[in-house]
């Protein structure tokens, strides 16, 4: 039978499957010896049988019993005991952190007769009724499902009455009434009383945070973050600790290094006399974390021993949740702690250099995303701009957009192509699908902690907080800042790095880590604006460097002009792993691809294709010319012929227009003749690829002649070029072999005529689910494969890759069919089979043969790692995406073994 029931003592930071994040790492903490109050885990595993059998599973309540009993033996209190009264709050915590998509409900335990025994204990009878109304509140909200806007407005309108500036200013007979108002509303909107008895408020809570793990809200978060549905969430029972006993008590967060830059430091916010919510909800502007030492030295110091042993035990930076009840200092939460992608990297190298880590770990700590967010540009410092205000700089990036006030906003100007910037007094989980869409985030009120500030961060986004200039006019559909007013549509500039907010657009410049990657290290120093960043500029290059050493596989790009490998070579990129040569064929050179087509005989067609000779021919040399010394494989003509040719429709009333007029213009008629007799009601896996190199007489040939010629030019200018000839689309072994007796033959010839030896090597693309299942067969005329994962997704899964992810994904991912979309990271289980079939087969002919991906999943982090596990040579992606396959495949090298996805 499950144990469904961890004590605190019980478990470990190992356990996250089960006991949630926040639960092993309160388990953790115990055993570590820190002060973290009495408490058990319930388990992922008991909210997964509650979501299948509808009930909570029996033995559950008979665990939970035994587990409270022994808290309460240990803090000799009972739960909701009339005089000294054990109370516990009942936090949600997954196995990934998800910032205020689930539920909690704090002060169970309290009931008509027990919130004089807390009065009584306390000596504060204010204090005992607001944690009553807190209590009735907050299960009012969550577990009864009452709207929380009654409470509220009862609240105002007792403010109002009792001429109460805030909530700290009603007294404790004010708050008396309120727990009746508050006992009202719930009878009067569930047709119940409030639960007095603490054990059903506790079986109650207990299923309400289990039923919160399907909200729609959370369902949407986990979607982006692709956190799977079927995990479900622990559930943590913690005795509570009071920050809001007066001005000895207080609550907050710390960060044992800074979550933006990566400093070691004293870095948190400060909430005297207040409850953990009211920090991360930023509903009041909090203190420096490092005001506590004048306030509490003792607690401070205390703290600071904590927050160093923490980051000691965890090697990492962590962020922790505190509260202080009367002096003395509790830890509520822990974790290694989100940050930025600066802070990532920088931190990563500070624990090498503090000897805490090595660097094999510190590559698995920064990711190719976070590289990515790296290199996005920032605000020119040397343009002209109206700066509004400067508030917490939250969440990196330079976001320039339309203001938009809610979510409704959001998502119609976003609609409508605009860049938009969410602003609003302070966010909370239902502004979710705002900041989504939204390029910036700015928010009047709340700390770095507050809800903005994470959610952000988590996203890559860029965000400023607690601009208290800032004056959010909901009702009014206007903000004012400093006097300025401002309405949706208006265009604001936002820094979160600086935490700057401009008027109007301004211009953006390169990013300094990515002056670094095109033109290495002095370049990326003299580009950084200040040292934290050359800092940052100095860890990336450690990071990829190291990266660049201990990864296996080789970084090609995707490249078909001389421009893009000029590109792809600045970042890194070994090699051109594949150049689509049809994208040679376009604009002005059509009509060279029309006269093919349309030619009536084979000496017009190879008139036709002898002029296209010097061109392909120039194209070749200058791309082999800046691949210079690196291997470049350039492809074989894939699409079918007619994508060259005018589109049906628009040839059709062409023509019938002239004739109209009585004007026939032949070419016309016999181009449209072409395009109908060409026509193909499945294109995709029509006349294309290697089916068209043997259709069509001569046009290989002359693409394989003018890399030939390529090559010779080449060496007879000094250079050493390395071109590879891969034939597209090959099912069978059959189709290669009469390609490669072709292509050996002109190779011959050329290389005869000029008194070379031309060693090319012909290889095909494993983009067929045919191929991958004969690869054995294949790899006898090949000497190497590249996967096209492509065409591979969209053959194995019998998915058009042009039009399904329009046409119904977004259903397959809101049912779960699909978790991400397989063109986007590779479907391992189905494609991925594939693909090791594929290297299987061809190792199996020739063992040492040479393997790589082209497709887009070659740029891709987690397909990056599926690559390398299955063995292949190199991974190749489009040149922008050079530095983050480099990192990733580093990673995927230190890491095989490892969850990949960790
Ligand atoms: C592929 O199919 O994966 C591939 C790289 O080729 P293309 O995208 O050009 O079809
Ligand atoms: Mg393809």
């Amino acid at each position: 039978m499950p144990q469904y029931v961890y004590r605190f003592s019980e478990g470990s930071k190992e356990q996250k499957d089960l006991l949630g994040g926040k639960g092993a790492n309160l388990a953790e903490m115990t055993k570590i010896g820190l002060p973290v109050p009495p408490g058990f885990t319930i388990t992922t595993e008991a909210c997964r049988a509650y979501m299948r059998d509808g009930h909570v599973p029996p033995e559950l309540r008979v665990e939970l019993t035994m587990a409270l009993r022994e808290i309460e033996d240990a803090m000799g209190r009972r739960l909701g005991d009339f005089h000294d009264p054990l109370l516990v709050s009942v936090r949600s915590g997954a196995k990934f952190s998800m910032p205020g998509m689930m539920e909690t409900v704090l002060n169970v335990g309290l009931n008509d007769a027990s919130v004089k025994g807390l009065a009584e204990f306390s000596g504060d009878e204010r204090f005992a009724w607001d944690s009553y109304r807190r209590l009735i509140q907050m299960f009012g909200k969550t577990v009864l499902g009452v709207d929380g806007d009654l409470f509220a407005h009862a609240l105002d309108a007792k403010k109002a009455e009792a001429g109460a500036e805030t909530d700290v200013d009603l007294g404790a007979e004010d708050l008396k009434d309120l727990v009746e108002t508050f006992k009202g509303i719930v009878r009067e909107q569930c047709g119940r009383e409030f639960p007095q008895h603490p054990r059903e408020q506790l079986d109650m809570a207990v299923e309400a945070v289990f039923d919160s793990w399907n909200t729609e809200r959370a369902r949407l978060y986990r979607r982006r973050e692709r956190i799977p549905n079927d995990l479900g969430t622990a559930v943590n029972i913690v005795t509570m600790v009071f920050g809001n006993l007066g001005e000895t008590s207080g609550t907050g967060v710390a960060f044992t290094r800074d979550p933006s830059t990566g400093h070691s430091g004293v870095y948190g916010d400060y909430l005297p006399n207040a409850q953990g919510e009211d920090v991360v909800a930023g509903i009041r502007n909090t203190l420096p974390l490092a005001e506590l030492e004048r306030l509490d030295a003792t607690s401070y110091r205390e703290l600071l021993q904590a927050m160093r042993r923490l980051e000691t035990h965890y090697r990492d930076l962590c962020d922790i949740e505190f509260t202080i009840e009367r002096g003395k200092l509790w830890l509520l939460q822990t974790r290694v702690g989100k940050r930025t992608a600066a802070a990532a990297f920088r931190v990563a190298t500070q624990l090498v250099d503090e000897h805490l880590i090595t660097m094999d770990e510190a590559i698995g700590r920064c990711t190719g995303a976070q590289l990515n967010q790296l290199l996005f540009p920032q605000f020119d410092a040397a343009a002209e701009r109206t700066l509004l205000t400067k508030a917490m700089a939250a969440s990196p990036g330079a976001a320039v957009g339309e203001i938009v006030l809610d979510n409704a906003q959001a998502l119609a100007r976003t609609a409508a192509g605009a860049d938009v910037i969410l602003v609003r007094r302070e966010t909370n989980p239902d502004d979710l699908q705002g900041m989504i869409v939204a390029a910036g985030v700015l928010t009047a009120r709340g700390g770095k902690t507050s809800h903005a500030a994470v959610v952000a961060r988590g996203m890559g986004k860029c965000a400023v907080v607690g601009a208290e200039e800032l004056d959010v006019d909901r009702a009014g559909e206007q903000v004012r800042i400093n006097g300025t007013v401002l309405r949706p549509g208006d265009v604001i500039a936002l820094d979160g790095s600086t935490g700057e907010v401009f008027r109007g657009a301004v211009p953006v410049s390169d990013s300094p880590v990515m002056r670094y990657i095109a033109e290495g290290l002095d370049a990326g120093l003299a580009a950084a604006q200040d040292e934290a960043t050359r800092e940052l500029v100095h860890a990336v290059d450690r990071i990829l460097t190291h990266a660049d050493e201990v990864r296996r596989m080789a970084v090609r790009a995707n490249a078909d002009t001389a421009e893009d490998a000029h590109r792809a070579r600045e970042r890194g990129a070994q090699g051109i792993g594949l150049c689509r040569t049809e994208h040679q064929f376009l604009g002005e050179r059509r009509t060279y691809v029309e006269r093919v087509v349309l030619a009536e005989d084979d000496a017009e067609r190879d008139a036709a294709l002898a002029d296209l000779l010097p061109l392909q021919r120039q194209d070749f040399t200058e791309l082999l010319s800046a691949m210079d010394g690196l291997p470049t494989t350039i492809r074989l003509i894939d699409p079918p012929l007619h994508e060259f040719l005018p589109d049906l429709t628009d040839l059709s009333v062409r023509v019938a227009l002239a004739e109209a007029r009585g004007e026939v213009d032949e070419r016309d008629v016999a181009l449209l003749a072409a395009v109908r007799r060409m026509h193909e009601a499945n294109p995709m896996l029509g006349l294309r690829g290697v089916r068209l190199g043997l259709k069509v007489p001569g046009l290989f040939a002359l693409q394989i002649r003018a890399v030939a010629e390529a090559m010779v030019a080449r060496r007879r200018d000094g250079g050493d070029p390395r071109p590879e000839i891969m034939v597209p689309l090959v099912g069978s072994v059959r189709e290669l072999q009469i390609v490669r007796e072709e292509a050996e033959e002109i190779l011959a010839e050329v290389g005869r005529d000029a008194g070379m030896t031309l060693d090319v090597p012909i290889g095909c693309m494993v983009e067929l689910p045919r191929a991958a299942l004969t690869a054995h067969r294949i790899a006898e005329e090949a000497d190497f494969f590249s996967f096209g994962t492509n065409d591979l997704t969209q053959t194995t899964w019998g998915f058009s890759r042009d039009d399904v992810e329009g046409a119904f994904f977004a259903d397959y991912l809101e049912n779960g069919v699909l978790t991400i979309s397989p063109f986007e990271t590779l479907d391992a289980d189905g494609v991925g089979a594939l693909v090791v079939a594929g290297v299987t087969g061809g190792r199996a002919t020739k063992p040492e043969m040479h393997m790589g991906v082209c497709g887009e999943h070659g740029g891709d982090p987690e397909s990056i790692h599926f690559f390398h596990g299955a063995g292949l040579d190199y991974v190749s992606c489009s040149p922008f995406r050079v530095p983050i396959a480099r990192l990733e495949a580093g990673r995927a090298a230190v890491m095989a073994g490892e969850d990949s996805t960790a």
